[in-house]
């Protein structure tokens, strides 16, 4: 069926739907697919290398029509991007669920997946590209600039003035690296094969500058360095070609990561040793030599990494496989350097804090100046960095598709903010609903080994029962859309995750949704935590008079 290019979210106050529980999902969806929002918007593409919002269009059209007819008794079921079913449900239940790429455990292969997406029986979902909650770049950006910011803390700087971060991969979600890098005074190098992505970046003034040679890039960064003056540029080349030759000069790097498609061999992460063009040429016609050729870039990119670590760099992993990927490819020392969440995120984790996000259902940006002034009016004087944050933010970001915010806010934090978003709608002080969601790169949604995971203090790190349990309990209590999906971040067969969104309608019944739902989800990133014997987790319980059953099984 036709596309009906471009997709673009309707605007405004006025409803498509029934209701705006439903409207939501329908500008949700929408939005996700916008050309200014998604990376490959022609294949439903949203970011993250195939990470789509719809199976097909034709399955894309049906879920836009079953969104304009849904009543508040009903809930819409869509198995992996298609719409399967309309049941019976009531007003506080959730108004969608959706489930994405779940394989039984023994068949989660890319192989078996790549077979079946053939067939058009399964789609990939990533994480919010097929449960429709995506912002764009943003969506990273306040996470990649807490990691970082957490990066020079424990290295004892103030920050990263003066620094030189080395990256590569300039997707929908790399594409953050430069301007967290920034936000943090600091200077990166980015490397990017797709000369359209480091387009794209200075457009939306994500990155600063771009240059296609290596000793032009680092001349104009060690410049900056030596000013102290927050700098970046896209180098173009392959990460597999470039981190190599920066090794062998003996370049000194303060820090390296990397967010190439890693994940994704087939459709993700680009071989060197050939033209951008080749390489795409080549998953067309060989896909399985294909595959080989990235495995063995990965492992020449990882095995660079490793050598700059070994010559003094701080070097983490930024959630991509990367270090999967080039031990499968024969690479024994591919885990010698961490993982980004035990690194720096699992203390935040411990109190329920994770990546909150909220969009202006009406498409005007001054509403979300308005919620920017509540969040600093709640929270500012009691987190300064949170209030950095949403300066800069306000400043810097340039929306893409519905004006949205990103913040990292945990347990309590979460519930006060819906409240008090309600409340603005309830009043009049923004122009139509607000919708509200977050990544599943959460505190409690998701086990992933190589990420969210990885290195858990009680060896939990496979357990996948903790995402389950909070997509039931999000269910249960009214979130407006609930998702379970597999493969999101690291790759089929390696994560299971969930993801929740509720709308702010300026109701009494949203208010209860409200209070419910933002408290039960980030309290399962407290639960889970608490459960694996985190001190920070039992303190946050102790002094929040969280009570759970049994004691924390830490082993002390
Ligand atoms: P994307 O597919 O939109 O972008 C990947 C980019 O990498 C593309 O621009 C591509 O051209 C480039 N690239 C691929 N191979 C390259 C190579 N060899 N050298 C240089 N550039 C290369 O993906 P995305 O949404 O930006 O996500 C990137 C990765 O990060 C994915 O693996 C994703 O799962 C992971 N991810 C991590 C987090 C996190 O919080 N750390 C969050 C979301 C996604």
């Amino acid at each position: 069926m036709a596309k009906a290019q471009p997709v673009r979210a309707p605007r405004g106050g006025a409803l498509t739907c029934r209701g705006w529980v439903q409207e939501a999902a329908y500008r949700m969806i929408q939005n996700n697919l916008d050309p200014d929002v998604a990376e490959r918007p022609d294949e439903l593409v949203v970011y993250g290398g195939r990470g789509k919002a719809a199976r097909s269009w034709e399955a894309f059209h049906a879920i836009l029509h079953e969104l304009r007819q849904l009543d508040d008794e009903h809930t819409l079921l869509v198995q992996s991007g298609k719409p399967v079913a309309v049941m019976p449900s009531h007003p506080d239940a959730p108004r969608v669920l959706l489930a994405n790429s779940l394989l039984v455990p023994r068949w989660a292969t890319w192989e078996h997946f790549d077979a079946l997406d053939r067939q058009g029986l399964m789609m990939y979902g990533q994480m919010t590209a097929g449960s429709w909650i995506y912002i764009g770049t943003q969506g990273i950006l306040q996470g990649t600039y807490e990691t970082l910011a957490a990066l020079a803390r424990k290295q004892g700087w103030e920050d990263l003035r003066g620094r030189l971060v080395v990256t590569a991969g300039l997707g929908g979600m790399g594409g953050a690296q430069p301007l967290a890098v920034t936000m943090n005074e600091g200077v990166c190098l980015c490397v990017e094969v797709d000369p359209h992505r480091i387009e794209r970046r200075l457009q939306t003034r994500y990155l600063m500058d771009s240059c296609t040679d290596l000793d032009e890039a680092l001349r104009r960064c060690r410049q900056a360095c030596a000013q102290q003056r927050p700098y970046s540029v896209g180098l173009l080349g392959n990460a597999a070609d470039i981190l190599p030759q920066l090794l062998r000069r003996g370049e000194a790097i303060d820090v390296v990561t990397d967010q190439t498609s890693a994940h994704d061999p087939l459709h993700g992460y680009v071989p060197n040793r050939m033209t951008l063009d080749q390489a795409l040429r080549l998953r067309q016609d060989d896909p399985a030599r294909s595959t080989q050729e990235a495995m063995r870039a990965m492992r020449e990119h990882c095995e660079a990494m490793v050598g700059l670590l070994r010559a003094g760099s701080t070097v983490f992993d930024y959630g991509n496989n990367l270090r999967g990927m080039a031990r499968d490819a024969g690479f024994a020392d591919a885990f010698a350097y961490p993982g980004f969440v035990p690194a720096y995120i699992r203390p935040l984790f411990c109190e329920g804090k994770g990546p909150f996000r909220w969009v202006a259902l009406s498409g005007d940006a001054a509403d979300i100046a308005a919620t920017d002034a509540m969040i600093l009016e709640m929270f500012g004087s009691e987190e300064p960095h949170l209030r950095r944050w949403i300066e800069l933010a306000a400043r810097q970001v340039a929306f893409q598709g519905l004006p949205a915010r990103i913040c990292w806010l945990g347990y309590g934090q979460r519930a006060r903010a819906g409240l008090g978003f309600n409340e603005l709608v309830r009043t009049g002080k923004v122009n139509a609903p607000i919708v509200i969601g977050r990544d599943h790169l959460d505190s409690g949604s998701v086990a992933s080994p190589y990420r969210e995971t990885e290195g858990m203090l009680d060896g939990s790190d496979a357990v996948a029962d903790w995402p389950i349990l909070n997509a039931l309990i999000n269910a249960v209590n009214g979130a407006s859309w609930v998702s379970v999906h597999h493969g999101g971040g690291v790759g089929m067969g390696l994560s299971i995750h969930a993801g929740q969104v509720i709308v702010a309608d300026g109701t009494p019944q949203a208010a209860l949704r409200l209070q419910r739902v933002l408290t039960t989800d980030p309290l399962m990133g407290v639960a889970r935590h608490y459960d694996a014997g985190y001190d920070e987790a039992c303190r946050f319980a102790q002094g929040k008079g969280l009570h759970f059953p049994m004691p924390s099984r830490a082993p002390r």
